[in-house]
């Protein structure tokens, strides 16, 4: 579905199949040059449900801007770059993209999720149907470097670059700070909690994060667009629930921790996930990647705030509560 949301925004909700987040939303700003906002994976569908979008507001060339590195926001980005196309995204993404189209990015982020005690057996099967790989652009782009505060000028819009990391350690927004629009990527989703993973150059996400939800939260805001589900307009009050959820994941991951040493994929299994499986082991596997990932991030946050204690045995980190 193609929606109008303000003059010269578009919202096309872009199909992502087979996948718990089921749609993208990708901005498309009409103008003299247009832009687009995130692309969906690297699979026809998405690909066809852009094109349908241009072909309806009569846009041929457009310029792209990459909220972030997962491939559901820039599986197409070679694929809808002509040559004139101009394409914004943070060096750090933009650089981890382009890593991740080749399999050292995915061997390191293997070996750093073992690091936390993920099982290297359970992997071959974990990032084969890992979406980000399996849907990535696969080809190298020539990124244009957006960072804090640039400006980009499309259709009647003033758009500041913000940075803002945690979700992926190079995530951007773009901020009318006249009109109040913010285009937020994945830093704050209306239904479900973003998730926040570690990072090949990411120690902390979730303090990132955190520091990023408290920067944009002093932003004057009328009308978040988000990456996913439906826009927000009471942004402050999402940001006060996000809050709230990792607040009490922390808690929920120290009392997993007890007064024992874990690493973090023996405290996955025992947090709390909104999926309808009932043991871990029905997890489908790029879920509990995810699972572990999110599990990572809250006990590094833990371990960075002297809340937990960190050692390394045999190559693998243990935390224990401090
Ligand atoms: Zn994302």
């Amino acid at each position: 579905m193609l929606k109008q949301i303000a003059e010269n925004i578009y919202r096309k909700t872009v199909p992502l199949p087979h996948n718990p987040l089921r749609e993208l939303n990708a901005y498309i700003i009409k103008g003299e040059k247009s832009l687009l906002i995130d692309t969906g994976f690297n699979r026809p569908e998405c690909e066809e449900a852009l094109r349908s979008a241009f072909d309806e507001l009569g846009i041929d060339a457009v310029d792209l801007f990459i909220t972030h590195l997962h491939s559901d926001h820039c599986g197409l980005v070679s694929k809808f770059a002509k040559e004139q196309s101009r394409v914004f995204a943070s060096e750090t993404d933009g650089e981890l993209i382009n890593f991740g189209s080749g399999n050292l990015y995915w061997s390191m982020l293997d070996e750093l999720f073992i690091k936390f005690g993920f099982p290297r057996a359970d992997f071959g099967r974990n990032t084969d149907i890992h979406p980000g790989r399996q849907y990535c652009n696969g080809e190298m782009v020539k990124f244009t470097t957006v960072a804090e505060g640039d400006v980009l000028e499309y259709g009647g819009y003033r758009l500041e670059a913000v940075a803002a990391p945690g979700h992926t350690p190079g995530h951007m927004c773009l901020y009318d700070r006249e009109k109040k629009i913010l285009f937020g990527g994945d830093l704050i989703l209306g239904t479900i909690s973003p998730n926040i993973c570690i990072e090949l150059c990411a120690e902390n996400p979730l303090r990132d994060y955190l520091e990023s939800l408290a920067k944009v939260g002093q932003m004057d805001v009328r009308l978040l667009l988000a990456a996913h589900g439906t826009e927000i307009t009471d942004m402050n009050a999402r940001i006060r629930e996000l809050c709230a959820h990792h607040e009490a994941r922390l808690a929920e991951v120290q009392k997993i921790l007890g007064s024992g040493w874990k690493t973090a994929y023996m405290v996955a299994p025992e947090m709390n996930w909104d999926i309808s499986c009932r043991t871990w082991e029905e997890f489908p596997a790029p879920q509990k990647w995810f699972a572990t990932g999110e599990a990572i991030s809250h006990l590094q946050y833990l371990y960075f705030a002297g809340k937990a204690q960190r050692e390394e045995r045999e190559g693998g980190y243990w935390f224990r509560n401090a």
